[in-house]
């Protein structure tokens, strides 16, 4: 593997009362698309402010491209940041706001003007340079951040939740424009969100943040299909979490009672006693009106709810035994539940092996 270009190295910083980021550990590779995701408060913003230079940590280094940064102002670092909301100068035109930060560090006059040129056509936005950002869309402004951050030619973009203040159509327009911008530059992307859908579509990897500790970095389809955690089962994608308790081994398989669920066989790598959960998404399980053949964990349970989602619907099942598990049916394949309605009674399946064993 090659040398990472910004090395995360047992990272703390605790404000008064509060642990911000707790111990954080994490190389970063060159051309990288990495997200930082978790909840409201877990200390990401901290985190890459840390990394920005804008805040020093308690304990722990920060190095770009190798070199330790523990003692190198936020502008002579190799990183630039594009804030959540979006500073421009409201007076300039859109071409002076892209100068502006070459200009303070006294880049020769015939310099500006070709590298401005070349960060306006990189955010698609040179065809506007003479205009005000009053004139411009939430998203053009947008883009003229990203290219007041690009001009100054960073080995490291760090963006901080940078969508959000854009409407949903647009932020997923602006998701995909971000991950191509950072295909054809070339450059390592930090990206901080709480938004899993921003992450899972843009990112290489997440690392998702828990009060100020990592606790899983992996790529999207990891994440989903093999959280570590409760939590990130949980904060990644919709989960049905059932409580069991470990009864033995059998085998590759554990043994864990579930209440309503009986006695499930569930294949797992490791070891496992005590009480665990047990995860499953809900597009794993199929609905049925027949009793569903043997060696499939099933129960029957009344359709509670029912959302309509145009391509798919999103149902609740809630069995004598009080669970309620959420199962979503593409409306394409609907004629496998054809006729069934809320209040019915049905019949929920699933492989044992769509059947993650979770930790406490
Ligand atoms: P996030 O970006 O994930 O929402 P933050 O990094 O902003 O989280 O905050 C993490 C925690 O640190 C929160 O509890 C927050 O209140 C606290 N915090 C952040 N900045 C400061 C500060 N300057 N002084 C005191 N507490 C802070
Ligand atoms: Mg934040």
């Amino acid at each position: 593997m090659s040398d990472p270009i910004v090395s995360i190295k047992g990272i703390t910083k605790r404000f008064p009362g509060v642990i911000a980021v707790d111990d954080v550990n994490v190389d970063i590779k060159e051309n990288e698309f990495f997200a930082l995701l978790g909840p409201s408060g877990c200390g990401k913003t901290t985190l890459l402010r840390i990394i920005a230079g804008f805040e020093t940590p308690t304990e722990g280094a920060i190095l770009i491209d190798g070199e330790d940064m523990s003692v190198t102002p936020p502008n002579r670092r190799p990183v630039n940041m594009v804030f959540q909301s979006y500073a421009v100068f409201p007076h300039m035109t859109v071409s002076d706001n892209v100068a502006y930060g070459l200009k303070v560090v006294g880049t020769p006059a015939a310099e500006i003007g070709p590298r401005v040129k070349e960060a306006l056509e990189m955010v698609q936005l040179d065809h506007l340079g003479e205009r005000k950002p009053d004139q411009l869309s939430g998203g053009q402004r947008q883009r003229v951040a990203l290219a007041r951050a690009l001009v100054k030619q960073p080995k490291v973009l760090l963006l901080d939740e940078p969508l959000s203040a854009l409407d949903a159509k647009l932020r997923e327009s602006m998701q995909l424009e971000l991950a191509r911008l950072q295909q054809t530059i070339g450059i390592t992307f930090i990206i901080v969100t709480h938004d899993q859908d921003e992450a899972l579509s843009m990112a290489d990897r997440i690392a998702v943040m828990d009060k100020g500790a990592i606790t899983q970095i992996a790529t999207p389809e990891v994440l989903y299909e093999q959280p570590n955690s409760r939590f990130v089962a949980d904060f990644i994608g919709k989960v049905n979490l059932f409580d069991g308790t470990v009864t033995g081994a059998q085998g590759k398989a554990v043994k864990v009672d579930v209440a309503g669920l009986g006695s499930l066989a569930i294949p797992h790598d490791s070891e496992a006693s005590g009480k665990v959960s047990l995860a499953v998404r809900p597009e794993k399980i199929k609905l049925s009106k027949t009793k569903p053949k043997a060696g499939l964990i099933a129960t029957s349970g009344k359709i509670a709810d029912w959302a309509y989602y145009g391509n798919t619907s999103h149902m609740y099942i809630e069995t004598p035994d009080d669970l309620r598990i959420a199962v979503n049916i593409q409306n394409e394949s609907r004629d496998t539940v054809d006729h069934v309605d809320i209040g019915d009674t049905v019949w929920l399946s699933w492989r044992p092996e769509d059947t993650l064993l979770l930790a406490e």
